[in-house]
């Protein structure tokens, strides 16, 4: 059995941004899920005017996040990286960097969740899967009699995919998402 493991904690190197325009890098690597509480005066060992910190760099996010953002959007994208199964997780990141932008972060889990349709090796299996559980009993009489190998697996998931279904492409497959 193969166990899926995330090895890294998300990590967040939290810099200065004055220190910064001013050309010096203050900054500490820190776990991601307390980003949001480390103050200036930590940074900088002590009181300081400088106010503004910035997350200029980070690991182990699986790619929900890209580029540098707030402590406080570091801090609860670990959060909710945290609150998911192993096998959820990579999923959630790419849901969260694609699709996930208007969504309320309070509502990032359960929506994904409803939004979520797995992972596939390609549109056409999808499709194949997708009619199996959808069929009616009737489809299904009707299916037997046509060896399903006839069916243009690779056409049906175009017509699938052209309407309510979003994809993501990973190695080895495809993310599926329900539009909404
Ligand atoms: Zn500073």
């Amino acid at each position: 059995m193969i166990t899926l493991t995330r090895i890294d904690t998300p990590r967040a190197w939290i810099g200065c941004l004055a220190c910064y325009n001013a050309g010096r890098l203050t900054g500490e690597w820190y776990d991601a899920d307390t980003a949001d509480l480390v103050t200036p005066a930590d940074l900088h060992g002590g009181e300081t005017e400088h106010e503004e910190l910035w997350v200029m760099d980070h690991e182990g996010f699986l790619g929900a996040i890209s580029g540098e953002c707030s402590p406080d959007y570091a801090a609860e994208v670990a959060d909710a990286l945290a609150g998911l199964r192993d096998d959820e997780a990579e999923a959630f990141a790419v849901w969260l960097s694609e699709l996930g932008a208007d969504i309320d972060r309070l509502h990032w889990v359960d929506q994904f969740r409803d939004e979520y349709r797995g992972f596939h090796q390609s549109e056409a299996h999808y499709a194949q899967e997708w009619a199996e559980e959808t069929s009616t009993d009737e489809d299904k009489e009707r299916m037997k009699r046509w060896p399903f190998n006839e069916i243009d697996w690779d056409r049906a998931a175009e017509e699938l995919f052209s309407g309510g279904f979003h994809t993501e492409r990973v190695s080895g497959g495809i993310h599926v998402f329900s539009s909404r």
